[in-house]
């Protein structure tokens, strides 16, 4: 696969859009297995009952099959055609049931009569089956027959996770949720993004080890938080992906410290983008960044989206299918987040080796206009001139760049210059 090819990750979430997947079950397994094509991931299995904080793994939840037969004996509604046809969760059920009884298992979008609704019913044992609202308003007066064959017996919540050692133990965090059927942008978008990216930060060396998880919405970064609270420390970067391929803007939204580098790092990688954008503040309520930024953890994870969930209509529906998601937002957030990981890599702090007045930089040839035309090597005058004054030991690249107001990328490569004249060396203390 050709990593920034919009087209192949279209093709990878085309793979994974018809498995029908929940928190639990071999929807799951299937999924992570095509994951396993591209990273070496390590499944996790945590047993049914586990306690995890306040929460228990439930249940593992399996389906083979799930109809509706009209008095005719003809299916009216087949889980084979679309897999939100059941609401997900949904506890073994034959029987045969006048209308009147199945309406109050049934769920329709009467706003959008063409669209079927994805609904679930994880925490609590229920049945139901979900369908447009124009087939239900064609229903007529009878007996159906219903039949939703799935298992819901101990097993486990399965996850997967992939980390790319890097020079320190320090990590990035990069997380998605696998736990949607047949919904495109929320969650298959989120996967190929996150599988793309770890493919790429495979093939390169870096500071920072690099965390992936796919781990089911909710009780699967529950479940990873507690099974790895010691280690948690480690974290000093990180964001969540989901909901990243529909047209709309990216949206990063802050993390719960709301200033943290990686609130900044989006923010200025955002800024300088020629793209449209939005950045929200944190709120406790969205994806996994719920959990990494609970009180008891408060990581500084913040998550990346682009329209955001419910703000869309085809959200949550099968209007969010594979024409709904497009390859060029795929490239684009994939590409925002290299981004974000490249200033992560590189901010880092230099001092000044000659902060008595301003060195002479004519006669080391490094004189140069400000604002003017630009020398040969790109590095604009100001920008050598922010990055000395303000290498002091205390201000990072990106408070240079921030204050500078100009790109991370421009003072990044003024640093270089001045390193190789010797006017200019890391402060090592800045990062342990
Ligand atoms: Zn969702």
């Amino acid at each position: 696969m050709s990593m920034a090819d919009g087209g192949e990750m279209h093709e990878f979430i085309a793979a994974l859009y018809p498995i029908c997947r929940s928190i639990t079950g071999n929807g799951v397994r299937t999924t992570l297995e095509q994951i396993k094509r591209y990273i070496p991931l390590t499944v996790h299995e945590v047993p049914s009952g586990t306690r995890v904080f306040d929460w228990t793994v439930p249940k593992e939840w399996n389906i083979t099959d799930a109809y509706i037969k009209n008095a005719d004996g003809k299916k009216i509604v087949d889980f084979h055609r679309c897999n939100l046809h059941v609401v997900n969760y949904s506890v073994p059920v034959k029987k045969k049931l006048p209308l009147a009884e199945l309406k109050s298992h049934l769920f329709t979008l009467p706003a959008h009569p063409q669209w079927v609704p994805y609904r679930t019913s994880y925490y609590s044992e229920s049945w139901g089956f979900c369908l447009s609202h124009e087939q239900f308003l064609q229903l007529s007066d009878g007996e159906y027959e219903v039949c939703i064959d799935t298992s819901l017996e101990d097993g486990s919540l399965t996850y997967g996770e992939y980390l790319i050692r890097g020079e320190t133990s320090d990590e990035v965090l990069i997380s998605c949720h696998i736990c949607h059927p047949s919904l495109c942008n929320d969650n298959l978008s989120g996967i190929a993004v996150s599988t793309m990216l770890a493919k790429m930060l495979s093939q390169g060396t870096h500071r920072y080890s690099y965390r992936f998880l796919f781990v089911p919405g909710t009780i699967g970064a529950i479940t990873w938080l507690w099974a790895n609270e010691p280690q948690v420390t480690a974290i000093k970067h990180g964001f969540v992906l989901a909901g990243v391929g529909d047209r709309g803007p990216l949206t990063y939204k802050r993390s719960r410290q709301g200033t943290a580098e990686i609130d900044r790092v989006f923010a200025h990688v955002l800024s300088r983008s020629e793209n449209k954008y939005e950045i929200v503040e944190f709120s406790p309520y969205g994806y996994d960044e719920r959990q990494f930024c609970s009180p008891g953890f408060n990581l500084p994870v913040g998550c990346v989206m682009r329209t955001p969930f419910g703000h869309y209509p085809e959200y949550h529906t099968s209007a969010d299918n594979l024409s709904f998601i497009h390859p060029q937002a795929l490239v684009d957030s994939l590409t925002t987040c290299l981004e974000v990981c490249s200033v992560l890599e590189s901010n880092r702090t230099y001092v000044n080796l000659n902060p008595k007045c301003e060195p002479q930089l004519g006669k080391r040839g490094l004189y140069r206009s400000v604002g003017g035309t630009p020398p040969p090597d790109g590095v604009d005058g100001l920008v050598l001139l922010w990055v000395l004054n303000l290498s002091d030991g205390k201000h990072s690249l990106l408070d240079i760049a921030e204050r500078a107001g100009c790109r991370f990328t421009d003072v990044n490569e003024a640093v270089k210059l001045l390193v190789k004249h010797g006017l200019l060396r890391e402060c090592r203390e800045s990062f342990v």
